[in-house]
């Protein structure tokens, strides 16, 4: 198994701890695992790998990354993606242990933020969501009021309406 991005498992720093999990940040709309950013800082930066600039690019672990080396990570080229989890709870299975994926939405001006769980968080970045996930995905999405087509644009031509992956995708 080659992958682009490796995951490490945080220490289970202040295990003890409570309050932490799923609180908004930023003030976003609080929801485990999933929230509208509403302040985003600086969201023109360049993309964190090639530099390329000109669009709000989605934040991977919050490094902006654009769409080129999106798929390039997918396809577990370049340099390779390395970040800790938070102690957040994965939006569609709810492990703990997260990474966040920032996204925009079609016609909206805020992002908003998941965290997902290393495999999901490879899945959705290779559009190999299996047909559960991307239901529990939408459903939540439904919930901040925006649809899946928003969000999965890119995806359109790789799931139907129903959630089937459409285009066979290799294996790793
Ligand atoms: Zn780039
Ligand atoms: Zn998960």
């Amino acid at each position: 198994m080659r992958l682009g991005q490796r995951l490490l498992s945080g220490p289970p720093r202040g295990a003890g701890e409570t309050g932490e999990v799923g609180r908004s940040i930023r003030g976003g709309q609080a929801m485990e695992g999933l929230r509208v950013v509403k302040d985003l800082l600086a969201p023109q930066t360049p993309c964190s790998r090639c530099q390329s600039a000109g669009c709000p690019w989605d934040r991977l672990a919050g490094q902006p990354i654009c769409p080129d080396c999106q798929e390039a990570l997918a396809q577990g080229e370049g340099e390779p993606f390395i970040v800790r989890t938070e102690r957040h709870r994965c939006v569609i299975c709810q492990q703990p242990g997260t990474v966040r994926y920032l996204t925009y939405p079609l016609h909206s001006a805020e992002p908003v933020e998941m965290d997902l769980c290393p495999r999901h968080f490879q899945a959705l970045l290779a559009r190999r969501l299996d047909r559960h996930a991307y239901h529990q995905l939408s459903r939540q999405l439904q919930t901040l009021g925006f649809s899946t087509r928003q969000v999965f644009l890119l995806h359109e031509a790789f799931y139907d309406e129903q959630g089937h992956s459409l285009q066979p995708v290799p294996e790793w």
